[in-house]
């Protein structure tokens, strides 16, 4: 019987966009009950998965099938899709705000403002849920929009998902390829940085390409936090981390989440789905060569991109536990990995 414990408290999902696209508000309580996705209540108790961030984001009508063709070749560069008006981002961003809440309100999960909240959550059994946003469409230039959001409860944001915003620009889906493609931040987005810092938001480098990231290493005052992003010297993959850039995150003692996203762990980035969990410990024992144990966690990326064979759902963490320790980390770092780590940076990032 392969381990459900240590809890996993996972650094990104897009539960929330999978109930948004499969009956929206009105159909939340499939959740409870058992859905289709990655992620619901029954899966969670099966694999021992204690929560994370669950990402608000905001998806562009594209051809989605036609996109994954593309990625199983051996090289492939994808346009990114063209920017989203806060008008078209914010209804959306709304009704995913109100299915989170919504799980809340029937149970399910706890949205969580602290780390003194996220350990009585996990203690009691409870989904531990950040909200987070993938992608600042929703908010205007002068961050009104962030105040609002952050009272409703936000505490995690990326800039950007790969697709500009007024705030910045992201990595394209390209491969082989550096993360060093574009300009960096807005005046804007080093508004959106410094408001962040003020509210003790945690600022999401994944997605982020390399002038960004440097723009945010710059202004930010907190650790330096990738959530769900894998090594570059494994994957040379556009959506990937650079040595450098894991060295600049180990220096500002943030952290690390892997994803599980196929394209983004194989040698060759394709998105082919025949993994094994090895390559998953190929890039964990990399980026713990360079960040060290403590700065290393888990990004799954569940409900948001092809995951590897045997690893499709949360009930399937028990297998991971098993690779880790099957791989010979010990029982003090497995715990970290799974959340000790996440647990551990969010309280530097939030001071609570
Ligand atoms: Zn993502």
């Amino acid at each position: 019987m392969a381990p459900t414990a240590p809890l996993i408290f996972d650094g990104h999902n897009d539960a929330l966009l999978h109930l948004y696209r499969h009956g929206g508000l009105v159909n939340a309580a499939q959740f409870v009950n058992g859905c289709a996705g990655a992620i619901d209540l029954p899966k969670a108790r099966a694999g021992g998965f204690g929560g994370g961030f669950f990402a608000v984001y905001v998806p562009s009508p594209v051809g989605l099938l036609s996109t994954f063709s593309e990625m199983t070749k051996s090289a492939y560069d994808l346009p990114l899709p063209p920017p989203i008006p806060s008008c078209d981002a914010l209804p959306v961003v709304m009704h995913q705000v109100a299915i989170l809440l919504a799980l809340q309100a029937q149970g399910a999960l706890i949205i969580c403002h602290s780390v003194a909240e996220i350990r009585a959550a996990l203690a009691a059994g409870r989904i531990a849920a950040i909200f987070h946003i993938e992608g600042a469409e929703a908010i205007d230039a002068d961050l009104h929009g962030l105040d609002v959001l952050y009272a409703a409860g936000l505490r995690s944001l990326g800039p950007v998902w790969s697709r500009t915003t007024l705030f910045g620009h992201g990595v394209p889906f390209r491969f082989p390829a550096t993360p060093d493609v574009g300009p960096g931040l807005s005046d804007a987005g080093k508004r959106l940085i410094r408001r962040c810092n003020a509210l003790r938001i945690m600022v999401d480098l994944s997605h982020l390409n390399e002038a960004g990231f440097w723009d945010v290493a710059a202004i930010s005052t907190a650790p330096l936090v990738a959530s769900h992003s894998n090594a570059h010297a494994i994957c040379p993959h556009a959506r990937n981390l650079t040595d450098r850039q894991l060295d600049a995150i180990r220096d500002s003692d943030g952290m690390v989440g892997l994803n599980f996203a196929v394209a983004f762990l194989r040698a060759d980035g394709r998105m082919l789905d025949d993994v094994p969990l090895a390559q998953l410990l190929h890039h964990l024992d990399h980026l713990i060569e360079r960040l060290g144990e403590d700065r290393v966690g888990l990004g799954s990326d569940f409900d948001g991109a092809v995951m590897p064979r045997g690893l499709e759902t949360v009930a399937d963490l028990p297998a991971l536990r098993a690779a880790m320790a099957a791989h010979g980390y010990d029982a003090p770092l497995i715990a970290k990995i799974c959340h000790e780590n996440w647990l551990r940076v969010l309280e530097a990032t939030w001071g609570e």
